[in-house]
């Protein structure tokens, strides 16, 4: 539906119809596809921060065209830009006004990624000041773009610098269309660690990945893209779903493992067959969920209980079976909701269990990063499925084109990126925290 509407008001008369009418016309959105460019055009580097030449150097070393100026007449397929010294709000002025002038022409699917540094306790409030004044910024200019195209930050803590493997990693993330519907966001790179992969279109070669709820929807993209960048998968469903599950895991010529997550033992199930069918477990997705709507006054036990127990207290309970059975370099990514993050009408056990799940990752960061592990979550927005086909019509009419800065629905493809990257090695050193994936919806910050 959104892609027949996105053609007809993007071509001949319906673009001029759209146009006067002024309607929204949803941009093409660039999504990865193996042996694409990595950006559509040169990349300028913007900022005198500390790691503006090591940025151009990592750049340059990725085989991309790296520009310090836009000559005029040329497109620039993507603006990187060196915040990670801002000290004082005046330092912004000077490169938001270059930045200014290459957004003007930027390529359709453009990126502009910035670097700089998180906001932490005991900062003078003029650095807190600069350094909040960047988030203020980049999000607002992803609200400017256009042609789908998105503006994304880094933030680094004190101390790291572009060396940190995640740091280069996030960037090429950000620039790739690995990231088509992740905009207006910041992915903070806590740690040194984490490893570059040998071949970028391989990042999970090699690695054992369990996807929950992997008979449709996301889940079953989840399934494709980690099995696409290298990874073999174990499929997880409930066994009503025993068709559809065995269709996702010969595609992806993986296993299925027919199990409802909320069986007491379903993390030593999991570990069992990983092991025994694939030889180990690196990755865990926990993306099995429902939803049960309606308004606080009117729930009832099973519907507040069911979700609860899908979507929060199954994978808490996994989560300490892999912990307790010691599994090392464990990487974890869980689905929240951008419905956790601001609340949704009719959804305070699904927003209860989505807002749960961001409180679990930052709490078990610690205990996963001890066995040399780490866990994430990806809230994604309004993503085209069979759970959100049962959205009334006008809801997500509005849901896919006005609120998102993107104009449009994601898809479960968009999701399965971010996932695929932070369930990589290259991810190390980002741990604890929550990407949104949702075209910047207005819904949350
Ligand atoms: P979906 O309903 O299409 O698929 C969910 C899958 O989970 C189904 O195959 C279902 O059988 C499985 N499942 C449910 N209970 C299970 C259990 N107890 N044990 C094992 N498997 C179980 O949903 P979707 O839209 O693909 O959503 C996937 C995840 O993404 C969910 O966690 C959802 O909350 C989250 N999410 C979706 C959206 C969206 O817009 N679609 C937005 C935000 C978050």
């Amino acid at each position: 539906m959104t892609n027949q509407y996105q053609t007809l008001v993007n071509q001949g008369l319906g673009r001029r119809l759209a146009r006067q009418l002024g309607l929204p016309r949803p941009p093409h959105l660039r999504r990865y596809r193996q042996g694409q460019p990595l950006v559509p055009g040169p990349v300028v580097v913007l900022g005198s921060g500390t790691s503006a030449q090591p940025l151009a150097d990592v750049l340059l070393a990725w085989g991309l065209d790296v520009v310090r100026h836009l000559s005029p007449g040329r497109t620039a397929g993507a603006a990187v830009v060196a915040l990670d010294d801002v000290a004082h709000p005046s330092d912004l002025s000077e490169v938001a006004l270059e930045l200014g002038a290459v957004v003007k022409s930027l390529a359709p699917g453009g990126r502009v990624v910035s670097f700089s540094r998180p906001v932490v306790d005991g900062l003078e409030p003029e650095v807190a000041a600069a350094r909040h004044a960047v988030d203020g910024m980049m999000r607002s200019l992803g609200r400017e773009l256009r042609g789908g195209a998105t503006s994304n930050g880094v933030l680094l803590r004190d101390g790291l610098d572009v060396e940190a493997p995640s740091a280069q990693a996030a960037l090429r993330f950000l620039l790739s269309g690995r990231s088509a519907y992740v905009d207006g966001q910041f992915i903070e790179i806590s740690d040194q660690r984490g490893e570059l992969p040998d071949d970028w279109d391989q990042p999970l070669a090699g690695k054992v990945a369990v996807v929950t709820g992997a008979a449709r929807g996301i889940g079953a993209a989840i399934a494709r893209t980690l099995s696409r960048d290298g990874a073999q998968v174990v499929c997880v469903d409930v066994p009503a779903a025993g068709s559809a599950l065995a269709t996702v895991a010969n595609d992806v010529q993986g296993t299925a493992l027919q199990l409802d997550v909320t069986r007491p033992d379903a993390g030593h199930l999991i570990i069992q067959h990983a092991r025994q069918r694939h030889g180990g477990l690196d990755i865990v997705v926990h993306n099995a969920g429902i939803t049960r709507d309606k308004l606080l006054a009117n729930m009832d036990a099973a519907r507040w209980n069911s979700v609860l127990a899908v979507n929060l207290e199954s994978q808490l309970r996994m989560n300490d079976a892999f912990l307790t059975a010691g599994l090392q370099n464990l990487r974890v990514v869980s689905l929240a909701s951008t419905s956790g993050i601001a609340g949704n009408r009719g959804q305070t056990n699904y927003a209860a269990s989505k807002g749960g799940v961001m409180g679990m990752v930052a709490a078990s960061r610690r205990d996963f990063a001890e066995l040399g592990g780490g866990i994430n979550a990806v809230a994604p927005g309004f993503i085209e499925t069979e759970m959100t086909a049962k959205v009334p019509l006008a809801t997500r009419a509005v849901a896919r084109m006005i609120m998102p800065s993107l104009m449009q629905g994601g898809l479960p493809e968009d999701v399965a990126e971010a996932i695929g990257f932070l369930a990589s090695g290259s991810a190390g050193g980002i741990n604890g925290g929550t990407l949104r994936v949702c075209g910047q919806s207005l819904i949350g910050r």
